[in-house]
Parts: C-alpha cells; sequence; structure tokens
C-alpha cells in the first residue's frame, strides 16, 4: 500500500487544482518558507478526517477554505482527494484503488466518498483502523509529535502501539458491542418493571 495521488483544490493556499502524483518509495516536497508545504500534509489529514481546526493550525473549519488574495477572490468551498494503492488489497474493497475525498462548504456542510460513492466519516475512519494512517495513526509524524509521543502519558503511548498491532478496530468494536448491551439492560430492566406493575 502506498499513496499514489492526492488532489487538492481551495484547500487553504491551493485555490486553484493541484494534482500530485507519488511513485513508490521516498518523495520530498521542497519549497521556500511559506510555499504551502505543511499544508499538503494538512490536506491529508483533513481528507483522513481530521476534525480538530486546531491540529491544523486554523481556528476554526472554515479557515482550511482558500481565503482569497489582493488578487483572487476567495473561494466557498474547499476539496481534497487521496488515491491509496491497494493491489495488495489490504483494505477489505474490491479495487486496486481506494479514493478517499473530502468536500467541505462555508456553510460547515460537509461531505465524504469512497471512490465517487457518498458515505460517512465512520465508514472511513472503520476502513483505516489499524492501518496507521488514519488521522492519528502513526504514519503522518507532524513536527514535534515525536516529542509528544516520548513525553506523553503511558496509556496516550500505548494507544500508538495498539494501532500498530492492528488491535483498535477490536477495541473500538467491544467498545460499541458493550454499548449495545448496556442499553438493552437498561430497556429489559424497564420491561421488567412496567411487567411487576401489571402483575
Ligand atoms: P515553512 O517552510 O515556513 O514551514 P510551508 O511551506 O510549510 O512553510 P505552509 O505553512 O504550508 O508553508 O503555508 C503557509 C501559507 O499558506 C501562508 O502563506 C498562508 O497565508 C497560506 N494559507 C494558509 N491558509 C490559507 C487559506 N485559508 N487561504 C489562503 N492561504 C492560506
Amino acid at each position: 500500500m502506498y499513496l499514489k495521488r492526492l488532489e487538492i483544490q481551495g484547500f487553504k493556499s491551493f485555490a486553484n487544482k493541484i494534482e500530485m502524483n507519488f511513485e513508490q518509495g521516498f518523495t520530498a516536497v521542497v519549497g521556500p518558507n511559506g510555499s504551502g508545504k505543511s499544508n499538503i500534509s494538512d490536506s491529508i489529514r483533513w481528507v483522513l478526517g481530521e476534525q480538530s481546526a486546531k491540529s491544523l493550525r486554523g481556528s476554526k473549519m472554515e479557515d482550511i477554505i482558500f481565503a482569497g488574495t489582493a488578487k483572487r477572490k476567495a473561494l466557498g468551498m474547499a476539496e481534497v482527494s487521496l488515491t491509496l494503492d491497494n493491489s495488495t488489497k489490504m483494505f477489505p474493497l474490491d479495487y486496486n484503488e481506494i479514493t478517499i475525498t473530502r468536500r467541505v462548504y462555508r456553510s460547515g456542510e460537509s461531505e465524504y466518498f469512497l471512490n465517487k460513492s457518498s458515505c460517512r466519516l465512520k465508514d472511513i475512519r472503520e476502513m483505516l483502523m489499524d492501518t496507521g494512517i488514519g488521522k492519528d495513526g502513526y504514519s503522518i509524524i507532524g513536527q514535534g509529535r515525536i516529542d509528544e509521543i516520548l513525553s506523553s502519558k503511558s496509556e496516550d503511548k500505548r494507544q500508538v502501539f495498539e494501532e500498530a498491532v492492528g488491535i483498535v478496530k477490536y477495541k473500538t468494536r467491544k467498545e460499541e458491542s458493550e454499548k449495545k448491551l448496556q442499553n438493552t439492560t437498561e430497556n429489559l430492566d424497564r420491561v421488567k418493571d412496567i411487567l411487576s406493575e401489571l402483575e
């Protein structure tokens, strides 16, 4: 699995549509200060479901939409598509390429797509769980993240290792099942109360 393509339009400094094709192996993005290198990695984290404007270096999610310049007016929408190679079938989908798309409008409305079909953020999160690629995955190490991992609490460090060994999916499913079980137990108690009142 590797990143194959990144398409950005209206995201931060990228007003015009740009397309970057990555080859297998090592890719370096170089450029002068302020030219948008970090905006590229921000766009990858964003398309993978990042919900925190602060971690994308903004104060609100609208800040990720191209805000305009002296020569060009602001845009109303940002869209990023990330294509992942799936020839090894790392993701349980019958496609050799998987394209994740996220779109946001100034109104705050947000949309997600998997191979151009509309989907929920939950679907994307579940697909990426335990691959290390998700927004909290260890495959995106931002500036200061290593220090953060080294100095963080042992429970936080554990999360990084759990993602690496591939058990986050099962932990999440277990938590969901426990929640359902608790709701069912509460409902059952309520039914028992009603039944005893009727008797
Ligand atoms: P450095 O090497 O200094 O870390 P960089 O190449 O990583 O720089 P970025 O931080 O990615 O640069 O890009 C910063 C630029 O992006 C700034 O010029 C900033 O004005 C621009 N920018 C950020 N958000 C927006 C936005 N919403 N609309 C337009 N431009 C934006």
